[in-house]
């Protein structure tokens, strides 16, 4: 049953939150409710808005910016920390509270969570099957929460008492790093690839945090992992759950979602949702009709018959690797920002077999540069819209040019939406043909 939120649980115990993001509010409004005495720690001041400034004083945060120390911890029963801040580095504070529990808004939450939770991870395509596992519940009729990582955090669920029979969710390594007793009834693993390693120590770790995900599972809930980990994980007694190993078996299609790692995405939703009802004559139904998120190879138009495709999303060097595969035309491809880790080595062959040019823009320009040349034309622009009338200037009718960056967009943008939209503007700002000498300079 979920537990009530109005019993004062927790008055009497000191709560610290740190960080100021939408998990860390939403977690702090929970603390609150439960009658916790809330200390708010933010680093940045400039990160405390005016907004959020009235919510503390409202609800009686003791709200303190910048550097945070052993004081700040002192008395502490319970921390939760933000996604962005390592425990690891935050030891010598948390000695002021060594009898704190430690954890993530996720865990919080999930402390007064009933609903059964379907959640998912991996490295890449988390989202996009996020969205088909709540599209297929819902079809099957069932109330859905959808969130975590994807939007609203699951604390705002829970603070809102609005009745669910399942609870989806997105989760990140950052977020299991820090659970104890989170237990999915049904745990997708999608991939893993080198990602995040500006923050986790190394790949070992990473996988760790993800594997989370199984680690409270009890033999009746269900464990749905690629086939791809079958090696990785050999010989690691991850979960006690029953495990599905999947591949992209069904030949699930969605006119929308190119690509055969999409493919396997849809399996591993459908199966995520077997357990609730849904069976696969509604499950290639609903796959037919599903529109994804956008700036996930999504279709922005075409132009003198050159496909432009914005895959801003791709973040990461195993996402652009599945946006190039999903083509079976010529692509022109876009990429550059911040460098996360990835082997462009190892599809140097893919590039090879597909890519015809590539258009650099702002960060890591080295990194691409050493991995493409003299296997495929490169040219560097130091802006996003000059790369794009650069690489169209050169481009053939048949052609795709593909905005699939493998880095993070925070060199140049706020965030890859921001990235997408720039793209989706150079597009428009584009002549209906490519002849025009946009492609003349270095
Ligand atoms: P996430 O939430 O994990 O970042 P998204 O669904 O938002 O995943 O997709 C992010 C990027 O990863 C997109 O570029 C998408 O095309 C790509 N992608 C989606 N699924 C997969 C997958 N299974 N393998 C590799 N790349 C994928």
């Amino acid at each position: 049953m979920r537990e009530m939120l109005h019993t004062d649980q927790l008055r009497g115990h000191q709560a610290v939150v740190a960080g100021a993001g939408a998990s860390g509010r939403s977690a702090a409004k929970l603390l609150s409710r439960l009658g916790a005495a809330v200390r708010f720690l933010e680093k940045n001041p400039a990160a405390v808005s005016d907004e959020f400034r009235a919510e503390a004083v409202s609800l009686g945060y003791d709200l303190r910016t910048g550097e945070h120390g052993p004081a700040d911890f002192a008395g502490a029963d319970l921390v939760v920390l933000s996604p962005g801040i390592r425990a690891a580095n935050l030891a010598p504070a948390l000695a002021a509270c060594p009898g704190a529990q430690v954890v993530s808004e996720l865990e919080l939450a999930s402390w007064f969570t009933p609903e059964p939770i379907v959640a998912v991870t991996g490295s890449n395509g988390k989202t996009t099957t996020v969205m088909l596992i709540s599209a297929l519940l819902e079809a099957a009729g069932r109330r859905v929460f959808t969130g975590g990582n994807i939007g609203t955090p699951l604390s705002d669920h829970v603070l809102s008492e609005e009745p669910a029979d399942v609870v989806v969710l997105e989760v990140s390594s950052f977020q299991l790093q820090l659970t104890k007793t989170f237990r999915p009834k049904v745990a997708v693993l999608l991939n893993f690839a080198a990602n995040h390693l500006d923050w986790h120590a190394d790949l070992d770790e990473y996988l760790d945090a993800k594997l989370r995900i199984f680690a409270t599972q009890r033999p009746d809930d269900t464990a749905i992992v690629s086939e791809e980990l079958r090696d990785l994980l050999s010989g690691r007694p991850f979960t006690r759950a029953g495990v599905t190993w999947y591949a992209a078996a069904s030949g699930f299609l969605c006119p929308r979602l190119a690509g055969v790692h999409n493919q396997a995405n849809m399996e591993a939703a459908y199966l995520a949702c077997r357990a609730f009802g849904v069976d696969i004559k509604l499950a290639r139904q609903v796959f037919a009709d599903f529109v994804p998120a956008p700036h996930r190879i999504q279709i922005i138009g075409e132009k003198g018959g050159v496909l432009f495709v914005d895959d801003s999303k791709a973040t990461t060097v195993t996402a652009m690797e599945a946006a190039i595969r999903s083509f079976d035309r010529p692509v022109r491809l876009l990429c550059g920002g911040v460098w996360k880790g990835g082997d462009l080595e190892a599809m140097l062959p893919l590039v090879k077999e597909k890519v015809v040019a590539v258009g650099l823009f702002g960060g890591s320009r080295e990194v691409f540069e050493t991995a493409f040349a003299g296997v495929v034309p490169v040219r560097y622009a130091p802006t996003l819209a000059e790369a794009v009338a650069r690489i169209y200037a050169d481009a053939a009718p048949g052609d795709a040019v593909l905005l699939s960056p493998g880095t993070s967009s925070f060199d140049q943008y706020p965030n890859y939406k921001a990235r997408g939209r720039d793209f989706q503007q150079a597009f428009a700002a584009l002549p209906a043909t490519p002849a025009g000498g946009a492609g003349q300079g270095a």
